[in-house]
């Protein structure tokens, strides 16, 4: 049986390396963000509070904070980063710590509603054979009017817009869930709290995007599920990734980031990419020489009124004719195609033209073409190596 989760599905669509590494290949990184690791300690914090208080034991926000601060220490690694450059551990602790504080200000006595369960393990009904979808409900309750409320923590630093919220999967799923354990599960709250902005946010979900949502879920198992190809994305995200060291996109900084200037300054690679754009501008120089020589040449051959001019070995001829041209797809598109109409009914237009691969690529991707033409298409398809080399610039970090 194969095992999903949300966050499994939103790994794969941030990234589909990122998913392979962590979940096929199950390689463990030794690195985790002081986001996440704040996240966690800010959650069993707060099921700490309710546990407490289904325990029928007074939790005040002094033991709150103590709680979590102990957890901190207790639970801090060396993995830890922090991303955000001219932030530290002491600023993410502080912020976890001001969550709390508000959150506890804001819901005490904490008795709105009837608290169900507290970290409830749930498993989504999608009905795939051999796939279970299972995920946590940060805290479940029940109102005097029996309306459930799933309970999600966020201490993200972004705050979503209403719109977001109304598409977000993730609780709908939990609303799935939890409508298969019980029969009287008939009106369901989805609840988030973004407690570094001490903001409450709600939404629900109609039946017909329930169904949506589901199909959606299972849509992105299936592409995972039947395909070998899992490239890496990359995205602001990318600095939070702790697979940089194998990822072909980030393998390569990741070394000489680490590299004092000298040994930076010799490494292979750095030299090849030093050494070719040295040779890329030299070229880009000498082109622009080269044209403003051959228009020299033009103007020299016009004035003195010569077709050939000699220098020490060689000589140049010059040749100046008219020649027709047309219209280009690229130019005129009104002009080309009625060209292509002339041309056609002259039926010469199969020996002018040329096949566009790359156009037709595209057509095929944007499912543009019937099935059946594009399996008769395929059975023409050579896959070949297409190699290039982009060049961009580095926003500071290893310039060195
Ligand atoms: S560094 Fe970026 S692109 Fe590479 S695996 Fe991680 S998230 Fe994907």
């Amino acid at each position: 049986m194969k095992r999903y989760s949300y966050s499994r599905l939103e790994t794969y669509e941030n990234c589909p390396l990122q998913f392979k590494l962590r979940y096929i290949d199950r390689i463990k990184s030794d690195t985790e963000s002081v986001e996440a690791f704040m996240g966690s300690r800010v959650h069993e914090s707060l099921e700490k509070l309710y546990r407490d208080k289904l325990m029928e034991k007074t939790c005040s926000l002094e033991d709150l904070i103590d709680f979590y601060h102990s957890n901190w220490d207790k639970n801090l690694h060396e993995g830890v980063i922090v991303v955000r450059e001219g932030y530290s551990l002491d600023n993410y602790r502080e912020i976890g710590k001001r969550c709390l504080e508000s959150y506890y200000h804001r819901y005490f006595p904490f008795d709105h509603a009837r608290t169900i369960a507290l970290e409830m393990p749930i498993e989504v009904p999608l009905g795939v054979p051999g796939i279970k979808f299972v995920g946590f409900i940060d805290r479940l309750d029940q109102r005097e009017d029996g309306t459930y409320e799933i309970h999600d923590y966020k201490t993200s630093s972004t705050l979503p817009h209403q719109a977001k919220i109304d598409q977000d999967k993730q609780l709908a799923l939990y609303q799935l869930g939890i409508e298969s354990l019980w029969d009287d599960v008939r009106d369901v709250d989805l609840v988030w709290h973004y407690l570094a902005f001490d903001k409450e946010l709600r939404s629900k979900r109609e039946r017909e995007k329930l169904e949506m949502v589901k199909k959606e879920v299972i849509s992105i198992i299936h592409k995972i599920e039947t395909t070998d190809s899992f490239e890496p994305r990359e995205s602001p995200l990318c600095g939070w990734c702790g697979y940089q060291d194998l990822c072909p996109l980030k393998k390569h900084t990741f070394k000489v980031s680490r590299l004092p200037p000298d040994a930076f300054i010799k490494e292979d690679g750095v030299q090849l990419v030093n050494r070719y754009i040295e040779v890329k501008n030299q070229m880009k120089a000498l082109k622009q020489e080269e044209e403003q020589l051959k228009n020299a040449i033009y103007e020299y051959a016009a004035r003195e009124g010569v077709n050939v001019i000699n220098g020490s070995g060689y000589r140049v001829r010059i040749r100046v004719s008219k020649k027709p041209k047309y219209p280009s797809i690229s130019g005129d598109r009104e002009r080309y195609s009625s060209l292509v109409e002339v041309l056609k009914r002259a039926g010469i237009w199969e020996e002018v033209s040329k096949l566009d691969s790359n156009r037709l690529v595209e057509l095929i991707e944007e499912g543009r073409i019937e099935e059946e033409v594009v399996r008769e298409i395929k059975a023409y398809e050579e896959i070949v190596e297409d190699k290039r080399i982009f060049t961009s610039r580095i926003k500071g970090v290893i310039e060195k």
